[in-house]
């Protein structure tokens, strides 16, 4: 869409408000409302706004920023009609004189797709983000249903379907929804789409997956593992490289299908895995997920159908060859966890790492001997050892760029130090009485 069928658009719908959306480093969606009649203005880049007050952005002697809205991502929120209509646009941040803001999250995504289509390829990702439905925003639940259930056990099928019609009215297309293993969990699919695409429908998703949920008097969260005990919720990413050839992830000749540039994408998977994981594992609760037992990955490593390490090769051939990543979660930064594992593929088709044999049998039943045989790392068991391995590899803050990495490891040391601060339920369970 162009900016003048944005403006018809908004008049042929009676939009009254638009709401100009952008994300902050740390994955939080952050709205300015606009009157309409500011729309056309808006479209040019002319609202500015203060970028002190957001987390992460700018000192507040370099705070005038400004929203530059993507025409593309024009749409009606879904379910706000008695406060009027309510579009949104998407935004860049740009600086005063219109060049990308260092600390946009959107704009570090684009340029490692940029880096892609100079080596000659385009990407296409699909997400499968899980959540939970929680009565209340405690962790409670009275579902207990299982995996691909239906009702009557299933008391948030009703909500997850609201979800996804939701979603469709604002023109997003969704490829499967089904209940997940743990009591009160969801996954809903979205199909192969170009990753900034994939990103902002991931944005849009966690709204309105909470906005639908509060309608049923569910609480929606992307929180990474809410409950002990049973399956966290993930973000399986599955990701495709194109060149003008097609699909270069398959080639007939070699075993299974899968090429070398296939190889080669995982190999640099692995390489930065330790340090992307701080990105796409932002949370000190991300690391309650990395355990064994729960189908969540703990090793670095890769298999053709085996669902234990961090890189899959899922059955589809031919076009449909892609290489899904299961280590990321629900609540990472969307536009930077996809800008960092990209960029980490795009690093091993230039370097040759060298790539472990594929994994068939199921990593958490080795033994560390077995493991260390096979030469099997494992990822970063803490935030602080995730933020460790960020600081220290190259490739991945360059994803990000100087502004953006150091400002999320600033963050999240703090986050850290926070948490080793505090006296937890458990060690007063475990120790108060006992000592
Ligand atoms: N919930 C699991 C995870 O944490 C994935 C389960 C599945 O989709 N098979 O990644
Ligand atoms: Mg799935
Ligand atoms: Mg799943
Ligand atoms: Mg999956």
């Amino acid at each position: 869409m162009t900016k003048d069928e944005v403006l018809e658009q908004a008049r042929a719908l009676h939009v009254d408000v638009v709401r100009l959306q952008f994300t902050d480093i740390l994955g939080i969606v952050k709205n300015v409302d606009i009157p309409v009649k500011s729309l056309g203005m808006a479209l040019d880049g002319r609202m500015m706004f203060d970028g002190s007050s957001i987390e992460g952005f700018v000192r507040i002697e370099e705070s005038d920023m400004y929203l530059l809205p993507d025409p593309s991502t024009f749409a009606v929120l879904p379910g706000r009609a008695q406060a009027g209509v309510t579009a949104r646009l998407m935004c860049d941040i740009v600086n005063p004189d219109g060049s990308p803001f260092a600390g946009c999250p959107r704009s570090a995504l684009k340029r490692v797709l940029a880096e892609a289509r100079d080596l000659g390829f385009s990407i296409t990702v699909a997400p499968e983000p899980e959540f939970f439905l929680f009565e209340g925003t405690e962790a409670r639940t009275t579902d207990e249903a299982g995996y691909f259930d239906l009702s009557p056990s299933d008391l948030g099928e009703d909500a997850r379907r609201d979800i996804v019609l939701a979603m469709e009215s604002m023109g997003y297309a969704i490829e499967a929804t089904h209940h997940e293993v743990s009591p009160g969990q969801h996954e809903i699919d979205f199909p192969y789409t170009d990753p900034l695409y994939c990103a902002d429908t991931l944005m849009t998703f966690r709204v309105v997956a909470r906005l639908v949920a509060r309608q049923h008097g569910f609480h929606a969260t992307f929180m990474p593992k809410p409950l002990a005990g049973v399956n966290g919720s993930g973000l399986h990413l599955h990701q495709r490289l194109m060149s003008d050839q097609g699909n270069v992830f398959y080639d007939a000749k070699q075993p299974n299908g899968v090429s070398r540039t296939a190889l080669r994408y995982i190999s640099g998977l692995m390489a930065h895995a330790r340090a992307f994981t701080a990105i796409t594992n932002p949370l000190i609760n991300s690391y309650k997920r990395l355990v064994p037992g729960y189908e969540a990955p703990v090793y670095i490593a890769w298999s053709m159908g085996n669902r234990s390490p961090m890189v899959r090769v899922p059955r589809g051939r031919g076009m449909e060859t892609a290489i899904e990543v299961r280590s990321p979660d629900p609540s990472c930064n969307p536009y930077l966890g996809l800008a960092a594992t990209i960029k980490s593929g795009l690093d091993g088709l230039k370097h040759r790492y060298e790539l472990s044999a594929p994994i068939s049998r199921n990593i958490y039943r080795m033994n560390d001997a077995e493991r260390r045989e096979l030469g099997i790392e494992r990822l970063p068991e803490d935030l602080e050892e995730a933020l460790d391995a960020l600081e220290g590899d190259r490739v991945v803050w360059d994803a990000l760029g100087d502004h953006i990495a150091q400002r999320f490891i600033e963050a999240k040391r703090l986050e850290w130090d926070v948490y080793r601060h505090e006296v937890h339920q458990w060690e007063l369970d475990q120790y108060l009485r006992m000592y």
